[in-house]
């Protein structure tokens, strides 16, 4: 018998009651450290206070208004996104995928109005995620998140990640566009290489094509960057955001400059709840904190500290650990003799919540606030538990 909540997940037998900093508590009060941070959403920890400030002053104030009025609190905070990176203008939504949405319309759109009707495809790279919208799944191609629910609309081409020549030899008089995850993360934490990064720059301009990068996971911090793609030196065109922008409120956004935007014009695109007056007041209050001076370097250096960390951990336990991969606190364990599916409960249940990801990887992107002390604490359980794995096997998926 179906369950009353449709059961589209395998769900964990925890059920978190409260959260606190880097730290999750449940019904028992139990605590356990939080490693994914819901998902990359959560990037400055739970109930921060400043956020927890501006959210609760906003709703005594206003909650929502149709994008018909004007909304302060929506162009400050495209207009400090728009300072802070390559764009020049932002769409606000309520979701990544919703994010995906407006960047491949916004590619359609613009070839369309230089009077290029034709070219409406983009490219992409396998084990890609890019949300799960009919054109999300699409997009990123991927058999278990399409299968049984085709036809899939139109104009996708996977090509193999991380393969430049096979980009250059998708590319058609169809072609719109590129779109990539600067480092991958539902596919593995998977970095595009920088030569990769500014070879899709090189063919993108060859051919005309807008450059999107899709920074829902990697973006905002995580990195050590404000948006991952600083490291490899290449401006994109247009940028998706979601997840961390949001510190843990729905919130989206789709960056762009001028000309990749230019055929967005008023009544071309729109949402209700999309940049609403709560939503804005905690995007701002998370912007507020991350262009703190020195917020990002102190990313950077917890990145260094918990990958010298992961690589010590590979040393100690080479027969589970094959690979660390990532960047900054975007970070990945690839465990080829081990199911993440069936470790990741056995970790939670000793205290620590990282995430599965694809490619036999156990994922982690830990709030931004992270300390020493909390590297620290994450080791000591990967070691117990790799310890306990290697003396009785790993867990049973
Ligand atoms: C999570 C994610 C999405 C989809 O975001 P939703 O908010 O779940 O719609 C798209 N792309 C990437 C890279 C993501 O990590």
């Amino acid at each position: 018998m179906i369950t009353p909540l449709l059961p589209t997940y395998r769900r964990m037998q925890v059920a978190f009651e409260r959260g606190d900093g880097m730290y999750l508590f449940d019904r028992d009060g139990k605590r356990y450290l939080d490693f994914y941070s819901g998902i990359g959403v959560v990037a400055l920890g739970h109930c921060h206070p400043h956020l927890v400030r501006a959210l609760q002053a906003q709703a005594e104030k206003l909650w929502h208004v149709s994008n018909l009025y004007e909304i302060p609190g929506q162009t400050r905070l495209a207009e400090r996104l728009v300072a802070a990176t390559f764009a020049d203008t932002v769409f606000f939504t309520n979701s990544g995928a919703e994010s995906i949405e407006c960047a491949i319309k916004m590619v359609r759109k613009y070839h369309h109005d230089k009077g290029d009707k034709g070219r409406y495809r983009l490219i992409t790279m396998s084990s890609a995620f890019h949300g799960r919208t009919l054109a999300g799944i699409a997009a990123a191609g991927q058999e278990k998140l399409t299968h049984g629910f085709e036809p899939l609309p139109d104009g996708f081409d996977v090509v193999p990640f991380g393969d430049l020549q096979a980009v250059e030899a998708a590319i058609g008089p169809e072609t719109g566009g590129i779109m990539v995850e600067p480092i991958q993360g539902e596919g593995g934490i998977k970095p595009v290489p920088d030569d990769v990064m500014r070879g899709l720059r090189r063919l993108a301009d060859d051919h005309g094509l807008l450059l999107v990068f899709d920074e829902i996971q990697c973006g905002m911090g995580r990195t050590g960057k404000l948006f991952a793609y600083e490291w490899s030196g290449v401006t994109p065109d247009i940028v998706t955001s979601a997840k961390g922008i949001g510190g843990g409120f729905p919130l989206g956004a789709c960056l762009a400059t001028e000309d990749a935007a230019s055929g967005m014009t008023a009544g071309t695109h729109g949402t209700t709840y999309g940049g609403n007056p709560l939503a804005m007041a905690v995007g701002n209050a998370v912007l507020d904190i991350l262009l703190e001076p020195g917020f990002l370097n102190r990313v950077t250096e917890m990145g260094d500290a918990l990958h010298a960390r992961l690589a010590a951990l590979q040393q100690r336990f080479p027969e589970h650990i094959a690979e660390v991969r990532g960047h900054g606190l975007m970070a990945g364990l690839r465990v080829p003799g081990v199911e993440p599916r069936a470790a990741v409960p056995d970790l939670v249940g000793r205290g620590l919540c990282p995430a599965p990801a694809g490619d036999n990887v156990i994922r982690m992107l830990p709030p931004l606030i992270i300390e020493n002390s909390h590297i620290d604490e994450a080791v000591d359980i990967y070691e117990a538990a790799f310890s306990d794995w290697s003396a009785g096997g790993p867990p049973a998926p």
